[in-house]
């Protein structure tokens, strides 16, 4: 299924680590007692290298996430300098540190979809959106709603993989075994038209029709239960799934209509990645609260945060006599190091004009993938900007998986990976998101891969 990690490492990669000592992520026991791990050792540019020195094209940028890619001096300096002069501080309790201040109010600044606030900081995704939870329930509490307390987030949608980010994803996957999603938590549709349309229906239709399912879930739990809706803009590891045509517009209609707040993923989506410094630009969506990950430090350093509108802020502030303070928050939020490396990777994406570098070659790439779309073996190609997902299936219909004994997508990402390019693999939907400043050059070697190894799963 989507989040299980099927990449089985075929390309054994002889690094001699077989049976580690690792327990390691969204990893089979069976791969680590059976397989070599695959172990990167150096990063360059778009490139990485594994501990025999081979060479790969990382066409998912790590993990959606190293945006100015592998060796950016100035990430490495400002990192350098800030460890220098203060490693560490924490910002509890009125205490806190300079690059945290600088980073939440160049954020403030920067998120122009709406007004923003307030940056509270975390240390990943998942720890972004469980912070959405919270703020949203604190919030309700504190204007003596407190039955409004359910969210509704997306079949197939991916919001981080601790107990209340994983019960947001709407992935099967996150949820079995763990006992998830907890009851609090709803999933209306997923926003695919390809897979999901009725016979003859246009997108706007197919839109129109599930901005009515969401208000009929809504009024079918009672509005007032209702606190938040979650959504990334574009889909991610759910398959990369942009979203139709008028989407968003319905869908923010409905959830305004009944006082719920609109809770916009940014983690992968944000920066650049759509070719819009965030994906709510993109889709003109007016969010109450915005999460953040990943590119927010190119990834160099684990920083997240949380965005929060004027009018949630306002609440927790003038509240906070009644309720006390917001008793939430990490040993490393606002961490000084991230902070600044976060501040540098915000300065480098305005000098360097990151979102017009990403539309320049984000059709080299788009265009150069998606004519690959008549392959027998590909049901679709979707995606914008550097992110692009390829689904396979049979008959070239939603309606025809390939039998997952076959392997098919697993196949693939092996040759990929034994032609020098490493995607995600889900399944059989391969995804990629190679960093902003992949070359013309770069991406031609991406397609070049791609055509190869398509050919030889084929
Ligand atoms: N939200 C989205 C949209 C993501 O894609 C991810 C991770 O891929 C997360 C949240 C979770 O982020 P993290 O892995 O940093 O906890």
């Amino acid at each position: 299924s989507l989040a299980e990690d099927n990449s089985t490492n075929e390309v054994k990669s002889g690094s001699g680590f077989k049976g580690h000592a690792m327990l390691a992520p969204f990893t089979a026991g069976w791969q680590t007692t059976d397989l070599n791990p695959l172990v990167i050792e150096k990063s360059e540019g778009s490139y990485v290298y594994d501990t025999n020195g081979k060479k790969y094209l990382d066409a998912l940028a790590g993990l959606w996430a190293t945006a100015l890619g592998g060796n950016e001096p100035r990430l490495v300096e400002a990192a350098i300098t800030q460890l220098k002069k203060l490693p560490f501080y924490h910002s509890f309790w009125n205490r806190t540190t300079i690059p945290s201040l600088e980073l939440a109010k160049e954020l403030q600044e920067m998120f122009t979809a709406r007004k923003m606030a307030k940056a509270f900081f975390v240390n990943s995704g998942s720890e972004a959106n469980d912070t959405q939870v919270k703020l949203v329930w604190y919030y309700n509490n504190a204007l003596g709603r407190p039955d409004k307390k359910k969210f509704i987030a997306r079949a197939k949608s991916y919001h981080g993989s601790t107990l209340i980010a994983a019960s947001l994803s709407g992935l099967p996957a996150l949820h079995q075994k763990f006992d998830l999603p907890a009851p609090f938590v709803l999933h209306t549709d997923c926003p695919h038209y390809w897979r999901y349309h009725l016979p003859g229906e246009t997108e706007e239709e197919f839109s129109t029709r599930l901005a009515n399912n969401l208000e009929q879930l809504i009024l079918k739990e009672g509005p007032e239960t209702i606190a938040a809706f979650i959504a990334e803009p574009v889909m991610g590891a759910g398959g990369v799934i942009p979203p139709p045509s008028g989407y968003f517009e319905k869908i923010q209609a409905v959830v305004k209509k009944y006082d719920i707040l609109f809770i916009a993923d940014e983690v992968i989506c944000a920066f650049g990645r759509l070719g819009t410094m965030f994906g709510c630009d993109k889709y003109n969506i007016k969010p109450d609260l915005v999460s953040l990950a990943k590119a927010l430090s190119s990834a160099y350093l684990p920083i997240g945060a949380v965005l929060v509108c004027p009018e949630v802020s306002e609440v927790i502030h003038s509240q906070s006599n009644k309720l006390g303070s917001f008793s939430h928050g990490f040993t490393y939020s606002g961490h000084p190091v991230a902070c600044a490396v976060a501040i540098e990777t915000l300065k480098i994406y305005k000098e360097r004009n990151i979102v017009d570098e990403v539309n320049k070659i984000a059709p080299r790439f788009q265009d150069g993938i998606k004519a690959f779309s008549d392959s027998p073996i590909i049901g679709e190609i979707r995606g914008t900007g550097l992110i692009l997902g390829t689904e396979f299936v049979d008959n070239k219909s939603p309606n025809d998986p390939f039998p997952p004994e076959w392997g098919v997508g697993a196949y693939f990402g092996a040759q990929c990976e034994k032609h020098g390019m490493l995607v995600r693999i889900a399944g059989d939907n391969i995804m990629m998101s190679p960093p902003f400043i992949i070359s013309p050059g770069e991406v031609d070697e991406l397609i070049n891969i791609y055509g190869k190894a398509l050919k030889e799963t084929e």
